[in-house]
């Protein structure tokens, strides 16, 4: 079952079985933690202004 995870550094998200072992956006090592559906969402409407292209694939998730 995937979960939603978010990183506590730049708040990227993350979908997906497992979090990631290096953050893809800060490249800071296990920064990620896991979130709820809406947490997620939360998180990404707050992104979504900031940065579009990297949570793309999130957002379709929720569609
Ligand atoms: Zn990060």
């Amino acid at each position: 079952m995937k979960r939603y995870f978010r990183c506590t550094v730049c708040d990227d998200m993350h979908y997906g079985e497992n979090a990631p072992e290096i953050c893809p956006t800060c490249e800071t090592m296990r920064s990620y933690v896991e979130v709820t559906k809406d947490e997620a969402k939360e998180y990404f409407l707050q992104q979504k202004t900031r940065q579009a292209q990297p949570v793309r694939e999130v957002a379709l998730r929720f569609a």
